[in-house]
């Protein structure tokens, strides 16, 4: 059978492999880190930096395919992936959304609503974008930002100082803070004839800028629900996109405002291991190996509540929790604001 080469080790990349497995694919993890999640569970690893270019090469042509779990897949590894092996999502969607400007640009040129921004190189620039959205807004590096990391909010003016410091100098946008009333994400895939599937939309709650419960359905009318996955469609035909995509979504007074876009498998969209089908993991694998995508129709309401921390300890009474799927990732070490799995709560009407 084929062999799929995953970019990363950590869960997606786990879970990705385990789906990989169940369709007879094998797997092949390239991580720079020892005791990644990934390299439990996959048939081979290749432990090395992303600038070894003879392990790069030697990964590649031990894979038929090359598909990653992370967007910050340093441009030069791509260079040299991409000569001998397809990488599926492609280039086009990574030089997007690695970079906040770049994404909000290309949204906002597909006449998707975004919260308003500026670039942010220098605390002049901070200051003129102050003026011009007005706070509060929020201060985020362009790059390597997740979970909130390398954000800042500005309540006042007076702030400004003390954000830009806060950045230590990297490339910045700011954005003017969205009035939502809840947040909504789309799991989308897009298979290599062009056809789009969408999971329902899902709710989501954070807290700490970590994701703490996605929930099934999202409270959204019946229109919402439709101008979200096809906003979703547009992205991903836009970019000529093969793979599952995340699309969060702010739910404001004025309609649907895209916040950022995730060209991976997404930690909102890992209610589908117990909801749907075909979960967005096989469904990823699914469209980078060319098959058809699967029917990702939902058959129950479901909550995912994230492990973060200290939740490991709760391990023993949820294990104990009817209708309650455990999903741990195998991680050595605890530590405050990691991810050490999630679980689904099927939600059954009363
Ligand atoms: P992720 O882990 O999802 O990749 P991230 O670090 O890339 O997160 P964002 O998604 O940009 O961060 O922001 C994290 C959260 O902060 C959002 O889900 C939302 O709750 C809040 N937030 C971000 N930008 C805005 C905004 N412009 N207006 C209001 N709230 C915002
Ligand atoms: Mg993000
Ligand atoms: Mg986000």
């Amino acid at each position: 059978g084929a062999t799929l080469g995953i970019l990363g080790g950590g869960q997606l990349g786990r879970m990705l492999s385990v789906a990989a497995s169940r369709l007879g694919f094998r797997s092949h993890i390239f991580e720079p880190g020892a005791d990644a999640p990934a390299a439990q569970v996959a048939d081979a690893v290749t432990t090395a930096s992303y600038e070894d270019v003879q392990a790069l090469t030697r990964f590649a042509e031990a894979v038929d395919v090359v598909t990653y779990e992370f967007e910050n897949v340093p441009t030069s590894a791509l260079e040299v992936l991409q000569v001998l092996r397809p990488i599926r999502p492609g280039r086009e969607a990574l030089r997007v959304s690695q970079d906040r400007l770049t994404e909000k640009d290309f949204l906002s040129g597909l006449g998707l609503r975004t919260a308003p921004y500026a670039p942010v190189d220098s605390l002049e620039d901070l200051h003129r974008a102050l003026g011009a959205i007005g706070a509060p807004a929020i201060l985020k590096t362009r790059r390597f930002g997740y979970d909130g990391k390398g954000q800042v909010r500005i309540m006042a003016p007076e702030e400004a100082v003390a954000a830009f410091d806060a950045l230590q100098g990297a490339p910045a946008i700011l954005e003017g803070f969205v009035d939502f009333s809840h947040e909504v994400s789309v799991i989308a895939a897009r298979g290599q004839d062009g056809s789009v599937a969408c999971y329902d939309p899902g709710e989501n709650v954070h807290r700490d800028g970590i994701l703490r419960t996605t929930t099934v359905p999202a409270r959204l009318t019946a229109s919402q629900r439709q101008d979200a996955v096809l906003l979703a469609g547009r992205i991903l035909t836009e970019l000529d996109y093969v793979g599952v995509m995340g699309v969060e979504l702010f739910c404001a007074p004025g309609g649907l405002v895209v916040n950022e876009i995730a060209p991976r498998v997404h930690n909102s969209g890992h209610w589908t291991q117990n909801g749907c089908t075909i979960d967005q993991f096989e469904q990823h694998i699914r469209a980078v190996a060319g098959w058809p995508l699967g029917d990702g129709s939902r058959y129950a309401d479901v909550q995912m509540e994230n492990l973060i921390g200290a939740d490991m300890d709760r391990v023993p009474e949820l294990a104990r929790e009817a209708d309650t799927a455990l999903h741990l990732y195998g991680k050595a070490e605890v530590k405050a604001g990691r991810k050490m799995g999630h679980v689904n709560r099927i939600i059954r009407g009363t």
